[in-house]
């Protein structure tokens, strides 16, 4: 692609950025702005960085406009950090959570919850290899449950929630690592909403949490300090020191979004892209979609032909045509087309193409 000879980068996470993004980071590398030293060299107690941190923390505000009343944390420790952080920050009441078990990242966060107290799976796709957001019934969750979890884009089978639970008082708990960003989202309906970074926002390293505030002040005692969001919230994050250069990236990344017309108007280019995809696949005779139609993720697009060598076939395909990382997660084989904010339409314009071509190349095994 153009003058860097990058190729399209399908990857699930870590995965495609902005080019402006890199090539700021590129100019910027040596002498930060006038500095006289690179980002990563800066103490993270400097004003100079603080102001990389500010301005980061202000465009996630910006972006997912975020209420007053809730702290937008940075830390470290990804995703699955969260999963052990959220039941220790939280399961101070009664002690239970009900989660839904929509895929193998919820999955995880469920079984790593059950060491602080106890689950319960309210509804679950596993016995259907998790194609589709499960069915819930309202009247089985717990009223006084300390919180309701969710994955509201599952990045492995590449289904979406089109609706949230309604968990009347009790705060809903979202892992949105491979949907933040992408669609609008009413913070309001979340208690707490984290991310991940290396999906949708930045280089890997960085984890983002928004709590209400009111959730705070409730850890157990055996909570070690970086996963306190008592204690990250008190120390704007800087307890120790924070994924300095990994947050001045997705800064730069969301300085991107932002002049791409934020999240309403990328929401609307991820949903034509994912339409090209899914339109395409629904009328191919060698491809096939493997998400249900009501689930399907406008991030995650995961499909197969009728074989693993024929999968096999199409992903080499792919590669000499500069379309890489197609291949299915080791979980569920098959395909997987991750079309995050920064993969441009020309990319999925290009695999659309690809495929037709291998579709009438017969090249199938
Ligand atoms: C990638 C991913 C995770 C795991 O993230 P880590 O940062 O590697 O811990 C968890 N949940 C979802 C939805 C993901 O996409």
């Amino acid at each position: 692609m153009g003058e860097w000879n990058r190729v399209f980068n399908f990857a699930a996470g870590p995965a495609v950025m902005p080019e402006s993004a890199l090539l700021t980071a590129r100019d910027e590398m040596l002498n930060w702005r006038g500095r006289g030293m690179s980002v990563m060299e800066m103490t993270h107690r400097s004003k100079m960085y603080l102001e990389i941190f500010d301005h980061t923390v202000s465009l996630f505000r910006e972006l997912l406009h975020v209420p007053d009343e809730y702290a937008v944390l940075l830390l470290q420790g990804g995703a699955t950090g969260q999963f052990a952080a959220i039941p220790m920050n939280l399961m101070t009441g009664s002690g239970r959570a009900d989660y839904i078990d929509s895929g193998n990242f919820a999955h995880g966060a469920a079984a790593e919850a059950e060491k602080y107290g106890k689950v319960s799976i309210v509804a679950s796709s596993r016995d259907d290899n998790y194609t589709h957001i499960p069915a819930w019934n309202e009247s089985a969750f717990d009223k006084s449950a300390d919180y309701f979890y969710i994955t509201t884009n599952n990045t492995i089978f590449g289904t979406r929630y089109a609706q949230l639970p309604e968990t009347g008082s009790v705060p809903l708990v979202a892992d949105a690592s491979s949907n933040i960003l992408s669609e609008e989202m009413d913070i309001r309906r979340f208690g707490v909403l984290y991310a991940g970074a290396q999906k949708n926002i930045g280089p890997a390293g960085l984890t983002v949490v928004i709590v209400r505030r009111d959730l705070l002040g409730r850890p157990m005692p055996i909570t070690p300090k970086i996963m306190n969001w008592t204690v990250m919230a008190e120390k704007d994050s800087m307890l120790n020191t924070p994924p300095t250069y990994a947050i001045y990236m997705a800064g730069l990344c969301l300085e991107w979004l932002k002049e791409k017309g934020g999240v309403a108007a990328i929401e609307k280019h991820n949903i034509e892209k994912a339409s090209w995809l899914y339109d395409y696949l629904d009328e191919s005779k060698v491809f096939r979609p493997t998400a249900d139609k009501p689930s399907r993720s406008r991030m995650n697009v995961t499909f197969r032909t009728a074989s693993d060598e024929t999968d096999a076939a199409f992903v080499s395909y792919a590669q000499q045509r500069g379309l890489v990382n197609l291949k299915g997660h080791r979980l569920t084989g098959g395909l997987r087309a991750s079309i995050y904010n920064a993969m441009p339409p020309e990319g999925v314009k290009k695999l659309v193409e690809v495929m037709k071509s291998f579709e009438c190349s017969g090249q199938e095994a």
